[in-house]
C-alpha cells in the first residue's frame, strides 16, 4: 500500500492534520492503536483558541462547534481573600471558546469516515522505517497481520507515549523536561457549572479550578498529591475540598451531583528537539506537554498542524521545501512560548512542598501586582487567548 502521508495517532492532532490534508487533496492513512469508542471517551480539553477553532473551520469540520461551544470573554483569578476578572476581550479583542476534546474529536472521526479516509484502528508493534532516507515506509500489525504502508512522509502524532518519538536517535534527540510534585483530581458532574467563566483558585490549601462543558456538565479539579489514588476519594469529600477552595459566594451556590469520571492527572512540562527528522514530523503531545493549568496541551498541538499542514501543501503544491525545512524551529518557538506561560501559570497558583514563607509572600504579590496592574493583565491575557501562529 503506498499514501502520500502517513499519520500515527488517531487524536485531535492526527485527525485535524488528515482532515486538513484531505480538504487539499494530499491522501493520508491514520493507524490508531485503540479503538475509536476508547479515543472518544478520553476527557481532556475543553478550552480552544480562535486559532484552534479556525483550523477547525479550514478543515471543513466547525459547524457542530459553532452551534454547541460557549465564547469565553474572561476569566476569574482567586487568591485568599483576592477575586478578581481578566477581561480578555477588553484586553485583547479576542476570547478563548469551551468545547470539549471529546467533540472535536467525535467531529473529525465523523468528517474522516464521510469523506472516505482511510484509519486503521488497534494496530500493533507500529515501526517507522527510513524515515532519513527518500523512501520512508511504516509498518504495523492488526491482528497479527504484519502490513507495510510506503509513504512520502510520516506524521507522529501519537502522544506522549508514541513510538514517534523514540524512533529520532538519541544522538540527534534532545528533551526537556519538568516534573511537579502534585496532581490533578478532576471529575466531571452532570451539574450546571458554578459560574458563566473559569475560575482558576489559589488557596492555602491548594489550587482549584473550576471548568465547564456546557449549561449541564461541569469539570472541576483540585491540586492533590501524586500519591493520592481517585477510587480514594468519594464525590463528597472532593466537593467539601473543592468548596473550601474556591471563593466563599462560589462555594454557597455550588451544585452538587454525582461525578460521571473522575480521574488524576500528574502535572509536567516537556519538550522534545527538534520536532522533525528526515521525513518525520512530532506534532502535539508527542513533541510536548504542559501542565494544564493555561489550557495550552491542544492548542498547542493545533500549532503545530497549522505549521506542518501549510508546509506539506506547500510542498505538494509547489515543490519548495522551506516549510518542512523550518517546521521545527517555527513549531518550537511558538511551544517555547506556550510552556513558559503554562509554567507559570501553575507556579502563580499552587501550593508548592517546602514553599518557604518568603516564596508564599513573593506569590501573593505577583497576584496583587496582577490585580491591579492592566499591563499585566494584558500579557496573561494574550497568552490565554492564544499567540499568533
Ligand atoms: C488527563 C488529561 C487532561 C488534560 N486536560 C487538558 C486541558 O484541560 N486543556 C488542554 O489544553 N489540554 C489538556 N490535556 C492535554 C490535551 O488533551 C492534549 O494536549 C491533546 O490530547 C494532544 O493531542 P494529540 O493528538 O497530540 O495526542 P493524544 O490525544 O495523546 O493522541 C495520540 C493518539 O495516538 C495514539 N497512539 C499512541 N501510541 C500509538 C502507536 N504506537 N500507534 C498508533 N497510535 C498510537 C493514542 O491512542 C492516541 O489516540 C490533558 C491531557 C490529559 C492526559
Amino acid at each position: 500500500m503506498r499514501v502520500q502521508v502517513v499519520i500515527i495517532g488517531g487524536g485531535p492532532s492526527g485527525l485535524l492534520l488528515g482532515q486538513l490534508l484531505h480538504q487539499k487533496g494530499i491522501d493520508t492513512l491514520v493507524l490508531e492503536r485503540k479503538t475509536r469508542d476508547y479515543v472518544l471517551g478520553r476527557i481532556r480539553a475543553g478550552v480552544l483558541e480562535v486559532g484552534f477553532v479556525n483550523l477547525m473551520r479550514e478543515a471543513g469540520v466547525a459547524k457542530r462547534m459553532e452551534r454547541e461551544s460557549f465564547i469565553h470573554g474572561g476569566t476569574v483569578i482567586s487568591y485568599e481573600d483576592m477575586q478578581f476578572g481578566i477581561n480578555f476581550e477588553a484586553l485583547t479583542g479576542n476570547h478563548v471558546v469551551v468545547y470539549g476534546q471529546t467533540e472535536v474529536t467525535r467531529d473529525l472521526y465523523d468528517a474522516r469516515a464521510a469523506v472516505g479516509a482511510k484509519t486503521v484502528f488497534n494496530t500493533e508493534h507500529v515501526e517507522i522505517h527510513g524515515a532519513d532516507s527518500d523512501a520512508p515506509y511504516v509498518t504495523y500489525q492488526v491482528d497479527g497481520t504484519e502490513h507495510r504502508v510506503d509513504c512520502d512522509y510520516v506524521a507522529g502524532c501519537d502522544g506522549f507515549h508514541g513510538i514517534s518519538r523514540q524512533s529520532i536517535p538519541l544522538t540527534v534527540r534532545r528533551e526537556y523536561e519538568k516534573v511537579y510534585p502534585f496532581g490533578w483530581l478532576g471529575i466531571l458532574s452532570e451539574t450546571p457549572p458554578v459560574n458563566d467563566e473559569l475560575i482558576y483558585a489559589g488557596s492555602d490549601r491548594g489550587f482549584a479550578l473550576c471548568s465547564m462543558r456546557n449549561a449541564n456538565l461541569s469539570r472541576y479539579y483540585i491540586q492533590c498529591s501524586l500519591s493520592d489514588h481517585a477510587e480514594d476519594w468519594t464525590d463528597a469529600a472532593f466537593w467539601q475540598e473543592l468548596k473550601r477552595r474556591i471563593p466563599a459566594e462560589a462555594a454557597e451556590r455550588l451544585v452538587t451531583g454525582p461525578s460521571i469520571e473522575k480521574s488524576i492527572a500528574p502535572l509536567r512540562s516537556f519538550v522534545c528537539e527538534p520536532m522533525r527528522w528526515g521525513r518525520l514530523f512530532l506534532c502535539g503531545d508527542a513533541a510536548h506537554i504542559v501542565p494544564p493549568t493555561g489550557a495550552k496541551g491542544l492548542n498547542t498541538a493545533a500549532s503545530d498542524i497549522h505549521y506542518l499542514y501549510h508546509a506539506l501543501v506547500q510542498v505538494y503544491e509547489t515543490g519548495e521545501t522551506e516549510g518542512i525545512n523550518r517546521y521545527s524551529e517555527k513549531a518550537l518557538a511558538r511551544v517555547w512560548k506556550t510552556q513558559r506561560f503554562s509554567w507559570w501559570m501553575t507556579t502563580l497558583l499552587h501550593r508548592f512542598p517546602h514553599q518557604s514563607e518568603f516564596d508564599l509572600k513573593v506569590q501573593k504579590a505577583e497576584i496583587a501586582f496582577l490585580r491591579d496592574s492592566r499591563d499585566a493583565q494584558t500579557v496573561l491575557a494574550q497568552n490565554y487567548v492564544g499567540l499568533p501562529y
